[in-house]
């Protein structure tokens, strides 16, 4: 992909530390890191007031179309360390008729199926695999549902370092697929998500690889967090009365709320924030309760089990920074059953043309029940993220047939 910069090239830099989400805890900048000492995720900080003086929107507008036009707030310091795929801005689809349908306010959907690997994984990986790279890490591990999975091997690849990669046993196919075929060593694991997070922790002491676990890695979180960055320069540097997030470890999420903060420091944009709405599926729905409950943690989630596979995690690490964000922007979690997700799935695909993925579905659903039950208001401008495309999911098998040699009906097709 063409970048602006030439790939000798040092690009501006401002990251200053990092700090654990928990204690404030300072952690040094360019080692290799996991979790922070008190065992929580690390959050990168920059010098936001060097940012506003060397930034402007202007300068922004005229950079290309791609996630690395924010550099200015990415942690990675050297153009020859970018991994690229070519991570292009998503659009902002409208769905025109669902919304007057509905009687509520604009829909827009982000969607991210058109990122590298088709899910907005890349944007986490492709920043995690450049830091990697920056870093002289040579191996990398990871437990994943699938996408994840499918954009760490794909990136790791293409920069030359190895990927071992355990998705729990009724990961789809297709993902399956698309890791080992993209270079990975993928292990199918009779277990969850965290059953396979167990084994790439206890592998880090016996094999030395990287553990790269969603909020285990710091640099996941400021990929993710273009998507809010993205988010706001499309629409003028305005955000949204609420964001639909379907939500498993929470990393956009909470990457999402730490770009809203960063822009408003460096002054692109004001006080205002978008409602943070976590979207759940019903048969896991861990910070549904916890969020309920008035909790600061979720407990594991036990039997976990849902269609939407990329948000079927039982427990996260990031648990206090999900609700945080939920709460301190007066939005709430949510779950909806997988017959809902159906649904709204087939809904979104016949009436708009736009083939979600079951974990997009998902947000789509919860809106449909917010405005039912006056938890989101009928004049909001909402967006729904779809994920990934829906064309990496199980499809339904279709079995109507033509018999071209029969005389053909053709009033009756
Ligand atoms: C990973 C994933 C999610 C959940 O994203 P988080 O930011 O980790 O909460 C949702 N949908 C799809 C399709 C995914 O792959």
């Amino acid at each position: 992909m063409q970048h602006d910069d030439n790939l000798t090239a040092k690009l501006p830099h401002f990251v200053t530390h990092l700090e654990c989400a928990m204690t404030g805890e300072r952690h040094e900048a360019d080692q290799i890191h996991n979790l922070s000492r008190a065992g929580k995720p690390l959050l990168v900080r920059y010098d936001l007031a060097g940012v506003a003086k060397a930034l402007s929107k202007q300068t922004l507008a005229a950079r290309p179309a791609d996630l690395w036009r924010y550099r200015e707030l990415l942690p990675v310091r050297e153009a020859a360390n970018i991994v690229s795929l070519g991570e292009a801005m998503t659009p902002i689809v409208r769905a025109p008729k669902l919304a007057a349908r509905l009687g509520g306010g604009d829909i827009l959907v982000k969607d991210e199926g058109r990122l590298p690997t088709g899910s907005f994984k890349a944007r986490g990986l492709v920043m995690a695999v450049s830091m990697a790279k920056a870093l002289g890490i040579k191996h990398m591990a990871m437990p994943t549902n699938g996408n994840a999975g499918a954009a760490l091997a794909a990136y790791a690849s293409h920069a030359g370092i190895k990927t071992t990669i355990f998705c729990p046993e009724d990961t789809p196919e297709v993902n399956v697929s698309e890791i080992a075929l993209q270079g990975a060593a993928v292990y199918r694991v009779n277990g969850l998500i965290d059953d396979c997070g167990k084994i790439v922790g206890e592998g880090k002491a016996k094999v030395g690889w990287f553990d790269t676990s969603t909020l285990k890695e710091p640099y996941r979180i400021e990929g993710k967090k273009t998507m809010g960055l993205e988010l706001a320069e499309q629409l003028g540097w305005q955000v949204p009365d609420a964001i639909f997030y379907p939500t498993g470890g929470g990393t956009g999420l909470i990457g999402m709320w730490k770009a809203f903060a960063e822009l408003e420091e460096i002054g692109f944009i004001g006080k205002k924030r978008p409602r943070m709405i976590a979207v759940q599926a019903s048969g896991c729905a861990p910070m549904v309760k916890a969020y309920e409950a008035g909790e600061e943690h979720a407990p594991r989630w036990e039997n976990a089990h849902t269609i939407a596979s990329g948000i079927r995690v039982p427990q996260a690490i990031g648990d206090f920074l999900i609700l945080r964000a939920v709460r301190e922007s007066k939005g709430f979690a949510i779950a909806v059953d997988d017959d809902a997700i159906q649904a709204a799935l087939d809904e979104m695909a016949r009436e708009e043309g736009l083939l979600l993925c079951p974990e997009g579905a998902a947000t789509y659903a919860a809106y449909k029940q917010s405005l039912k039950d006056g938890r989101v208001s009928r004049g909001d401008q909402v967006v729904l993220f779809n994920c990934a495309s829906g064309l990496k999911y199980p499809l339904p098998p279709i079995h109507r047939t033509l018999d071209r040699h029969k005389p053909i009906d053709y009033a009756a097709l």
